[in-house]
């Protein structure tokens, strides 16, 4: 095996390094990348987490992509903090669609200590159906943390959005020092670090190379990274950003695998936008978690559907969920049949 294959994990990339991953002709990159993926992971699996919005819109910040911030009108409807009974309920639908991990997310700048039972409320009734649990809630204080870990929130997710010489470009109400604090914060508390960022957002190939140099550089590679294309959304001071080339988004992602052998490397936002063939480059270059959406829970879902049509395609599966010690084996067996059942309701022939 050529020595740069050698799947070592290294947490001191510079920058001019990375920046020479990107510059690699394609195919170099995604052998290389495909390599590392094939020594860390079943390069036919991936993994399937549903996202549900527990509170959204009128959020404070002012992420420039972001519908959210109540900066900008963009028609969104805001939603107060949803019922835990509701949430538990899109939990228990999204496990039945094959999920393994619920994430709930809510637009803040940062939980108010009076959300906090309710959140914990949260975590503790989707952990009791057998999922694991994310949440993104804003920054979190040492304290919050520790609350949201001693819940059992496996995951925590921040992202760092873009580089840090790019970042005031995107968001002028919290800075990257106060982000790093956060995931600081998650790691000290126990917790699984889900981050990553956003590219197409105007930024420079040096700025996707520095911002993965920064999750790369971490003492501990975030276990998940999500790596988002920009939806623009009109309304928002980015609605009219161009198109970032497909080619460039695959590069990122192929840079990411090589990086962190062995994160999930997540395609996530924007993926609705892109084709099939696009979607299938990013599984090559090692992407291995996608979102489904939260469309999912209404049944019918195309979007899922169509999602599985293209799994079947190409003979990928949802990742198996990850039995954790203290789990009983007839539960383990339970959530098995769960999966096949979703397996099968989800390869039926859309066709028909
Ligand atoms: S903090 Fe989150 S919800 Fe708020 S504007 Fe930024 S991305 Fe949107």
């Amino acid at each position: 095996m050529n020595a740069s294959f050698a799947p070592t994990i290294r947490y001191d990339w510079t920058r001019t390094e990375i920046t020479a991953l990107f510059a690699l002709p394609f195919s170099d990159l995604m052998f290389q990348a495909q390599s590392v993926h094939r020594a860390h992971f079943n390069p036919n699996e991936v993994q399937i987490s549903t996202l549900c919005s527990i509170k959204t819109g009128a959020c404070p910040e002012d992420c420039a992509y972001c519908p959210q911030s109540a900066r900008y009108d963009t028609g969104l409807e805001r939603e107060k903090l949803m019922a835990v009974e509701k949430v538990i309920e899109e939990a228990k639908a999204a496990k039945a669609s094959g999920a393994t991990r619920f994430c709930m997310g809510a637009a803040w700048r940062s939980p108010k200590n009076k959300d906090m039972p309710y959140v914990t409320t949260m975590v503790q009734g989707v952990k009791a159906l057998g999922l694991e649990t994310c949440m993104t809630l804003g920054m979190l204080d040492e304290s919050q943390a520790q609350e949201l870990a001693d819940a059992g929130l496996d995951y925590y997710n921040h992202n760092l959005d873009t580089s840090p010489e790019y970042y005031g470009e995107i968001i002028t109400t919290r800075t990257y020092q106060d982000r790093l604090e956060t995931l600081a914060n998650v790691r000290k508390a126990g917790m699984k670090v889900c981050c990553g960022g956003i590219v197409g957002m105007g930024e420079e190939e040096n700025d996707r190379a520095g911002l993965l140099q920064q999750l790369a550089n971490m003492s501990e590679h975030p276990e998940s990274v999500p790596i988002n294309m920009l939806v623009k959304v009109g309304g928002t001071p980015l609605e009219n950003e161009a198109d970032l080339d497909p080619f460039d988004f695959l590069r990122t992602i192929a840079v990411a695998r090589i990086l962190m052998p062995q994160s999930h490397v997540r395609l996530s936002a924007g993926r609705e936008q892109m084709n099939e063939q696009t979607q299938a480059m990013a599984f090559l270059a090692g992407a291995n978690s996608i979102f489904y959406g939260e469309k999912l829970l209404t049944t019918p879902n195309p979007e899922a559907n169509k999602d599985m049509q293209l799994f079947k395609k190409l003979g990928i599966k949802p990742e198996a969920y990850e039995v954790h010690e203290d789990e009983s084996e007839q539960e383990a067996s339970i959530v098995h049949q769960l999966q096949e059942a979703a397996m099968d309701s989800m390869f039926y022939n859309a066709a028909k």
